[in-house]
């Protein structure tokens, strides 16, 4: 089987070392004579992969004790829910929002359900186009929630701000994608169905002292202290896609880091965004300074040429091109297991078409 250039939003290309892996543990796991998809998640055999799948987190991001890793069920769009739930006060509870993108407007929406939501910046009128960034966060909120990459707009925060509260970061389409000083936040969230796993888990990385402080009664489930305390196996957690994140982390982790794949993702950016601005056809949705390494959303910007572009991309092999049905154009995104060369592929296509 010869494989596609993926260039999926996600769920996404991953290492092929992680399928086969995942492959061959579906069959027989460490070779115990049962599928991983057929062992208790308390067995011994299931333990030492969520213990393992938590502690590599910590290694990657460089952190200490003083935070906890999960990995939890509900995708991303629970965060949106949980971080208010188990952050903002009961009483009079606030909290600074950046406005960013459809993902970022989404946490809003769920947050405005717990209490007072500011909106210290945002790029709405402006299609999402940009990344604001002239605005302050003070101790009167409860914390401050932003997206470091919006996968739609192909948008990424390349600096974050200091802020006189707690930092709340979804760090979906772009964890472990580039080196970040992890430790400015107290909690960070990521689907991982992108760079880290497959669909069906979510990583939480959050900072224990932050915790419990709300004066609210929270539902178990959705309870970071419950959840630490049983160390994500309050209920059955999502096994295999545990399992898998842990490959992809220690895939990266054998590759040399977040310090590596910065520079390979660096490397196909690069590429790709000089083809665009080379090419009189094609034109980034955002500015220039605000551009995402994850994924580059960009339009043709002459009707008549879309149908032999799109057979053309097709032809080459590339698949996942088109972009965000509420954005349309396209959207090459580049995540960390998306070889240069499947870049280079796209990039002769779009050179190719005149
Ligand atoms: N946040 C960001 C930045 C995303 O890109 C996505 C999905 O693409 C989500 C949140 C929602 O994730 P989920 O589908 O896991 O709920």
């Amino acid at each position: 089987m010869s494989k596609k250039h993926n260039f999926s939003a996600g769920p996404c290309i991953l290492p092929q070392e992680v399928f086969e892996k995942s492959a061959a543990a579906i069959l027989d796991f460490n070779g115990i004579g049962l599928s991983l998809l057929e062992i208790s998640h308390r067995s011994k055999d299931f333990v030492p992969v969520m213990d393992e799948a938590r502690a590599i987190v910590k290694r990657l991001m460089k952190l200490g004790d003083d935070y906890e890793v999960l990995y939890l069920g509900g995708g991303a769009s629970l965060q949106f829910v949980m971080v208010p739930f188990n952050l903002m006060k009961l009483e009079n509870g606030k909290a600074a929002y950046l406005d960013t993108g459809t993902w970022a407007a989404g946490a809003i929406k769920e947050g405005k359900k717990m209490g007072t939501v500011d909106i210290v910046g945002s790029s709405k009128e402006k299609n999402y186009s940009f990344i604001p960034k002239n605005y302050s966060v003070g101790s009167e909120y409860d914390y401050f929630h932003c997206t470091s990459n919006n996968t739609i707009y192909g948008t990424q925060m390349k600096e974050f701000p200091k802020v006189d509260t707690l930092m709340v970061c979804d760090m979906s389409s772009d964890i472990f994608s580039r080196v970040i000083d992890f430790s400015q936040f107290d909690l960070i969230y990521a689907g991982a169905q992108k760079n880290m796993g497959p669909a069906g888990t979510t990583l939480v990385v959050v900072k224990k002292e932050i915790l419990g402080k709300t004066g609210r009664d929270i539902p178990s489930y959705l309870d970071y202290s419950l959840q630490i305390a049983k160390e994500s196996m309050f209920n059955t957690p999502p096994v295999f896609p545990v399992y898998a994140s842990l490959l992809t982390l220690q895939h990266l982790e054998n590759n040399g880091g977040i310090e590596a794949a910065e520079k390979r993702n660096i490397d196909k950016a690069a590429l790709l965004y000089a083809e665009i601005d080379r090419n009189p056809l094609f034109e980034t949705f955002c500015e220039k300074e605000d551009r995402s390494l994850m994924n580059v959303s960009f339009k043709l910007l002459d009707d008549s040429k879309k149908e032999e572009f799109d057979t053309a991309w097709k032809e080459a092999g590339i698949n996942g091109l088109n972009g965000h049905r509420s954005l349309g154009g396209y959207r090459a995104s580049t995540y960390n297991a998306l070889p240069i060369e499947s870049v280079q592929v796209l990039v002769d296509v779009m050179k190719n078409l005149n």
